[in-house]
């Protein structure tokens, strides 16, 4: 006989956030792997706030720490391979990090829901896509077989399947991947969660499909006013719908900022790198594509100093030894590299783009100080 499991209903969707915290707070989050080759530093220090109605965009290359920390906000990682060494993660003010399975399963679904990478694997193709959708409604909502399947229906036309009276009844490999995407939005939408992670949602579908199934999420947004964490390894994806920008770099948050920050004032060598590699169709003839140099490190075996360091053009001999705090502006903006807030330095060497120079000339025209100038001046070093 299959063992009853005791369900745990907090509810918490429905509390207020505490005065003075976020929706959500993750605050210098480690979360290192235990393995035969050495300790692998897959999340080291991720530092965010999220509230309603926001965006963040979290970008970096493969193995920069982006989908771990997703994991481990989620209570996913197993334990161990995986450990948490520092930091916590709360939500509503609550430490998420302190709850029990039978509490995380009561969250996931409910409150935080995860949009996975990759469809066709993620879901059941041994279950109908209308049995994959109610699964979340019966479990938190307790709907029966019959509601569950009515509200499928619904969630099916909501992201855009045609007739789903009926195809609420066929299996994944019935659909395409653009579908399938959908199915996934739907599902993770299903109990209407405060924050939706969604985990590179679109590096598997083609261009056209990517802006219908952005364009989609934003409408729930809109419609749900739920926060959103924008999981990518392409800058260009999150650049009209993030409010908030994290770049990561073997597996540390090196620069943080609103998305007005990231895109015109970037004060990190590696988002420099990571802005001139988009296609700038104003500057492309004068300012051609630059690549990063090199590949991201291994995480068993980091650089000492700067991880970057061994990429970075602008790279000391202090940068190879130290390793850089993390330095704060007055207005959230942080970013860990020694000079950031050096304004000299990131004016020389930050990149010319069509957006930085429709910033620069905008400064000048409102008589401001300049943006970098104003940076570093009011930097601080946490
Ligand atoms: Fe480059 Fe040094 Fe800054 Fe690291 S600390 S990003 S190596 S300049």
């Amino acid at each position: 006989m299959a063992k009853k499991i005791n369900r745990v209903q907090m509810n918490l969707k429905e509390q207020p956030v505490p005065e003075g915290s976020h929706l959500l707070e993750v605050d210098n989050l480690q979360m290192y792997f235990h393995t035969q080759d050495g300790v692998v530093k897959a999340v080291d220090g991720v530092t965010y706030t999220l509230d309603r109605g926001e965006t963040l965009g979290v970008v970096g290359e493969s193995g920069s720490g982006k989908s771990v920390t997703a994991l481990t906000i989620m209570g996913l990682i197993d334990m161990p391979p995986g450990q948490i060494e520092g930091g916590d993660v709360r939500y509503r003010g609550q430490s998420l990090l302190e709850m029990s399975e039978l509490q995380m399963q009561d969250i996931r679904g409910n409150d935080i829901a995860m949009i996975f990478q990759d469809p066709m694997t993620s879901l059941n193709p041994v279950y109908t896509i209308g049995r994959q959708l109610g699964e979340g409604l019966r479990l938190h909502r307790g709907y029966t077989k019959e509601q569950a399947t009515a509200r499928a229906i619904e969630l099916l036309d909501m992201v855009g399947i045609p007739n789903p009276e009926e195809r609420v009844k066929d299996y994944p490999h019935q659909f395409s991947g653009g579908m399938r995407q959908r199915v996934m939005i739907a599902m993770a939408l299903a109990c209407d969660p405060d924050i939706l992670i969604a985990d590179e949602p679109t590096t598997a579908l083609d261009v056209t499909i990517q802006a219908q199934i952005i364009e989609l999420m934003m409408k729930m947004q809109e419609q749900n006013g739920n926060a959103i964490v924008m999981i990518t390894h392409d800058l260009g994806v999150v650049a009209d719908i993030a409010d908030k920008i994290m770049v990561m770099y073997a597996g540390r948050p090196v620069e943080f900022g609103t998305a007005e920050e990231i895109f015109y004032n970037p004060i990190h060598p590696y988002t420099w790198g990571l802005v001139r590699s988009i296609p700038d169709p104003v500057m492309t003839e004068k300012h051609p594509l630059t690549p990063i140099n090199g590949n991201p490190p291994s995480l068993v075996n980091v650089p000492t100093g700067c991880s970057f360091s061994p990429r970075c053009p602008y790279a000391t001999e202090k940068c190879h030894t130290e390793r850089p705090k993390r330095y704060v502006t007055e207005t959230g903006h942080y970013s860990t590299c020694h000079y950031s807030m050096e304004a000299d330095f990131v004016k020389a060497n930050a990149p010319a783009t069509s957006r930085t120079r429709k910033a620069a000339q905008k400064s000048a025209a409102t008589d401001v100080a300049p943006v970098k100038a104003d940076v570093a001046e009011k930097g601080g070093e946490e």
